[in-house]
């Protein structure tokens, strides 16, 4: 079998291109390397089945060989992580939407499986329970530029869903909740890089607002596992699941256990979001997955549990 991902030189995406190699894949990567590393990669980049593209999912003659060449492709590739998608929204609106239709179109030309990794943005500020594929999305302003990741994304699941519906194409949707492990860079404003280097170098860890929000974190390690499984799995087709952990943490709980863990002095911080994102911004108080569909279909049930991807990301960044 043979394997595009698209976005492949990016945290998730390397572990991807790995787990997929485990597995007897032929892998091919595209990458335009702007947030994507080649560093991602140096495990794996002499491996013979393996092979790189630097260029951008844009360039549609370059894809079209690839995708020729694919037998199932993963599109990982788009804007990544809250303070990117602040700072560039025009990049992030661009290379969501037309990078996914580009992908779809080209992939439905050459009839090639399509997984697209989505993200549980799409489902916006809901609060009262565990989010299942099927809920509505709450979304917020047009004025606030956070939405504009979700909605992009919620565009690129209706377009693989319509290509599916009227074009038959296959594909699947994995709609990832919030993924941690090494190689992941604080750079683009998430939350346990920063924690964990603020805590290795003896400096402040910063919580946003007062770290009552939550969240519900997954090792990178089980979100690869569970896309390299649905993609095999005829009954995933034209469907949306889940990829993610339902053990919860607040903000402020998770700077005290990597304080813990770290063995670190450093002091615990809180700065508004206005400071760190600049006015208006909006944050999700809780995300938490409903993990049931994914469980009932293909029995996949994480692995890492916090203590274990914490400690991941500590041993990732002390080397
Ligand atoms: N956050 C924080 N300090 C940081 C980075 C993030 O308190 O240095 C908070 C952020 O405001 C959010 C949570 O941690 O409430 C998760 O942020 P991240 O950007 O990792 O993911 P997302 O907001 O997309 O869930």
């Amino acid at each position: 079998m043979k394997a595009l991902i698209t976005g492949g030189a990016g945290f998730i995406g390397s572990h991807l291109a790995e787990r997929l190699l485990e597995l007897n894949y032929e892998v091919f990567v595209i990458d335009n390397l702007w947030t994507g590393n080649l560093t991602n990669l140096e495990k794996i980049q002499d491996n013979k089945r393996m092979h790189l593209v630097i260029d951008t999912i844009l360039n549609e003659s370059v894809m079209c060989e690839l995708i020729s060449k694919a037998d199932h492709i993963f599109h990982l590739a788009a804007a990544v992580g809250v303070r990117k998608i602040m700072d560039h929204p025009v990049e992030t609106l661009d290379i969501n939407v037309k990078g996914t239709e580009a992908v779809l179109r080209l992939a439905n030309r050459l009839k090639k499986k399509v997984l697209i990794a989505s993200t549980s943005e799409v489902y916006g500020r809901h609060m009262e329970h565990s989010l299942s594929e099927d809920d509505n999305r709450v979304m917020g302003s047009v004025k606030k530029r956070r939405w504009a990741y979700a909605c992009s994304k919620t565009l690129d699941e209706f377009l693989a869903l319509a290509y599916f519906e009227e074009k038959k194409l296959p594909v699947v949707i994995a709609r990832l909740f919030n993924t941690v492990g090494p190689r992941q860079t604080g750079e683009y404003g998430m939350v346990l890089p920063n924690f964990v280097q603020s805590a290795l170098l003896g400096k402040p860890i910063t919580v946003f607002g007062d770290g009552t929000q939550s969240r519900s974190f997954i090792h990178v390690k089980d979100v690869v596992e569970a896309m390299a499984r649905l993609m095999v799995e005829p009954k995933a087709e034209g469907d949306i699941f889940n990829v993610g952990n339902h053990h919860e943490i607040t903000i402020k709980d998770l700077a005290f256990k990597v304080k813990e863990m770290t063995g670190s002095n450093s002091e615990i911080d809180h700065i508004p979001y206005e400071k760190a994102y600049g006015p208006g911004f909006e944050d999700m108080e809780r995300r938490c997955p409903d993990t049931e569909k994914i469980e009932n279909l293909i029995g996949f049930q994480p692995a890492y549990h916090l203590e274990a991807m914490i400690q991941s990301v500590i041993d990732y960044f002390k080397e």
